[in-house]
């Protein structure tokens, strides 16, 4: 299958280019020629079937053209090495658990698929392939542990120095091997300005082969559909009216889910739930888009004014505001509102939130109507952000998972650098 720029002013590449590309070489995302929807028959022997078989059956549809049967299914056994269970929350609202991955958060889905597609692309070729990632805490961990020891391949992290959580930050910069963890004086966007600058230097390109592994690359954010298939495979009651709500940074998570429902998945509507970093809710009122400096907030992985993806979600539905609302609501929360949230959840039914599911969460709360049934992700584990939880919720009632205790005994080593493009490239330019 081919894959277009939402640029539309370059010519369509094949999966191999637009994974080991990531950006398209007019500055767009790209997109798949064609989102094929799934059979009937799937959707009924759907709640009988594993993680892994159902999303076996749909990376088929994206990726079934372009790698051999046996190699995808490989590929998407590898990745989903845990489950995605479906908790009952309140009635009616469910907590879709997608941090039971190797460091405790949602992507670890998307890195790990995209390590083991790019690896499988890359058994080809001689040049290291450097992947730089952008993180605001959470993708860093997750790209570097997906891509930890694959051979061929260098990764470099640039996260905002002191912005991140203690146990985020030592998930990527204590790893050592072929993980560099760039530590940028600045914020999330002076990151993601930074890797967008490299992907646009010309020069650098023709001496080092650069990736990316953000959401915006294909092989990440595609396979982020498969666990909604997974959470109403899981439904009990698939008659009601199914409503997502999905606490949105760059909008990679909301997109997959898009995806999923032209595929055929029955939802009735996304809920795009974001702290005060408000931009694609405004957009949703106005039909005006007008990116601004992000805000810190205690669910920083959310904390981006100029979301990459939401430029897919204006292809997907044709730049048409309407047809878009007709998908989504957007809300918007203060740390106030998260803190209440996380609290009240927490002493009323015992269930522990983290930051950006309680945005999730309180969204459903609010805006659930009768007849709808309600599932939001929770996107990351509490103790990933334990000093805010324990802040909330009182010392002593975040328990820390050993996986994530053990990261907590490496080393951290970083490189600093500043936010200004000429010290990046410096750095980039000694690379091989
Ligand atoms: C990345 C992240 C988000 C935002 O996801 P997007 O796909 O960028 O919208 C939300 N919560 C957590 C915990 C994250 O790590």
């Amino acid at each position: 299958m081919n894959y277009y720029s939402t640029n539309h002013n370059t010519p369509d590449v094949t999966l191999e280019l637009a994974v080991t590309q990531g950006l398209a070489a007019d500055r767009g995302l790209f997109m798949p020629e064609r989102i094929d929807p799934l059979p009937e028959s799937f959707f009924r022997e759907i709640g009988s079937m594993s993680f892994q078989e159902l999303s076996f059956e749909v990376a088929k549809k994206f990726f079934g053209e372009d790698i051999p049967e046996y190699t995808l299914q490989k590929i998407v056994f590898n990745t989903l090495t845990f489950d995605t269970p479906l908790v009952e929350v309140n009635e009616n609202i469910y907590s879709l658990e997608l941090f039971h991955g190797p460091t405790s958060a949602f992507k670890d889905v998307g890195a790990r698929f995209m390590a083991r597609l790019l690896s499988h692309f890359l058994g080809k070729e001689k040049n290291m392939v450097h992947v730089l990632v952008a993180t605001s805490g959470d993708t860093g961990s997750a790209v570097a542990n997906g891509f930890l020891g694959v051979a061929g391949i260098k990764v470099h992290v640039l996260y905002p120095k002191g912005k991140v959580s203690d146990i985020q930050e030592k998930q990527f910069t204590t790893l050592g091997q072929n993980i560099t963890a760039l530590e940028i004086d600045g914020t999330f966007d002076d990151c993601q300005a930074l890797v967008k600058f490299a992907f646009m230097d010309d020069e650098l390109k023709k001496k080092i082969t650069i990736t990316s592994a953000n959401s915006i690359n294909v092989a990440r954010f595609l396979p982020q559909a498969f666990y909604y298939f997974n959470a109403w495979a899981k439904l009990e009651d698939k008659s009601r009216d199914v409503v997502f709500s999905v606490p949105s940074g760059n909008f990679g998570n909301l997109t997959a889910g898009l995806f999923a429902k032209k595929m055929g998945l029955p939802v009735s509507k996304f809920i795009a739930a974001n702290n005060l970093n408000d931009i694609v809710c405004k957009y949703l009122k106005t039909g005006v888009y007008e990116p601004r400096p992000s805000v810190s907030t205690i669910a920083n992985a959310m904390d981006v004014g100029d979301p990459s993806n939401f430029a897919r979600i204006l292809d997907l539905y044709g730049h048409n505001h309407q047809a878009i609302c007709n998908e989504m609501i957007g809300t918007t929360y203060s740390d106030d509102q998260i803190r209440e949230t996380l609290l009240s959840v927490f002493m009323t039914t015992g269930y522990l939130m983290d930051p950006h599911g309680a945005v999730g969460y309180r969204a459903l709360n609010e805006l659930l109507k009768d007849g709808e049934t309600g599932i939001f992700l929770e996107t990351a584990h509490p103790a990933k952000f334990t000093e805010t939880v324990e802040d909330i919720v009182g010392k002593g009632n975040v328990p820390m998972p050993q996986k994530l205790q053990n990261f907590m005994k490496g080393e951290k080593i970083s490189i600093q650098i500043s936010s200004d493009y000429k010290d990046f490239r410096a750095y980039l330019n000694e690379l091989e």
